[in-house]
C-alpha cells in the first residue's frame, strides 16, 4: 500500500527538510511505520526513536514523529545504516526497520557513479537530467510500495533506551563555562570539560 500520510504532512516535511529527496522518503515511511502502529506525534517521551544514520532520513522522523535531540526521545547511533527503531515506552511495543538494499533501485550505482562525478564538479546538461530523473523514480517507487517491500521488520537488538535524565552541572575549572557532570573529567586534581581535558592531556 502507498504510503498513508497525508499530502499536507509530505509537504511539511520537505519544507523542513529542504529538499525531496529519496532519503527523505525513506524517513517518512519509516514515520509512517512509526504514527500507525504506535502512536501519533510524541509531545513528550511516550515514543523513542533510534537512528542508525545522520542522513536525510533523519528529519522526516523528527518532524512527523515528534521524537527529537532536544527532549532525549531521539537518538542517534552512528552505524551508517538505513534503520529505525521505534519504542513505545507504555507497553514496551517496538520494531526495528532495516531498509532492503533493494529499496533504492537498480539505478542506484548509475547515481553512485553520477554522484562522484558531481562532486568534482563537470556534470553535463544531459547528466543532471539523467540524475533528477534517477532520483524522482526512487523516491516515486518509495512512496508507491508496501511498507514490508521497503523494510525488514525486525525485533530490535536492544532494550528501550532510559528517559532522558537532568543532571546536575559542574564548572570547568579551565574554561569557567558550566558542563552536565556525566560529561565532567577529572586530570590533576581539575574537574574538567571534554574539550579542555583533551587540551590538556595533549599537553595544551
Ligand atoms: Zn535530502
Ligand atoms: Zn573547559
Amino acid at each position: 500500500m502507498p504510503c498513508k500520510l497525508t499530502q499536507e504532512q509530505i509537504d511539511q516535511t520537505i519544507s523542513f527538510h529542504g529538499h525531496w529527496c529519496p532519503g527523505l522518503a525513506s524517513g517518512i515511511r519509516a514515520a509512517e511505520w512509526a504514527l500507525t502502529e504506535l502512536c501519533a506525534r510524541s509531545y513528550d517521551e511516550e515514543l523513542v526513536a533510534v537512528v542508525e544514520t545522520d542522513m536525510c532520513g533523519v528529519d522526516a522522523i523528527q518532524f512527523l514523529t515528534g521524537c527529537t535531540f532536544g527532549k532525549g526521545n531521539l537518538i542517534h547511533k552512528d552505524y551508517g545504516k538505513n534503520a529505525f527503531t521505534f519504542y513505545r515506552r507504555s507497553d514496551d511495543k517496538a520494531a526495528r526497520l532495516v531498509a532492503r538494499p533493494e529499496m533504492f533501485g537498480d539505478a542506484q550505482q548509475t547515481l553512485g557513479q553520477l554522484r562522484r562525478k558531481m562532486q568534482s564538479g563537470d556534470l553535463t546538461e544531459e547528466e543532471k537530467a539523467i540524475w533528477q530523473q534517477i532520483r524522482e523514480i526512487i523516491t516515486k517507487h518509495i512512496m508507491e510500495s508496501d511498507l514490508a517491500d521497503l523494510f525488514e521488520i525486525k525485533k530490535p537488538d536492544e532494550p528501550i533506551p532510559q528517559k532522558a535524565r537532568m543532571l546536575s552541572s559542574l564548572v570547568c575549572e579551565k574554561c569557567g563555562e558550566s558542563v552536565m557532570e556525566s560529561r565532567t573529567r577529572r586530570l590533576q586534581e581539575l574537574t574538567l570539560c571534554i574539550p579542555c581535558f583533551e587540551k590538556m592531556e595533549r599537553g595544551l
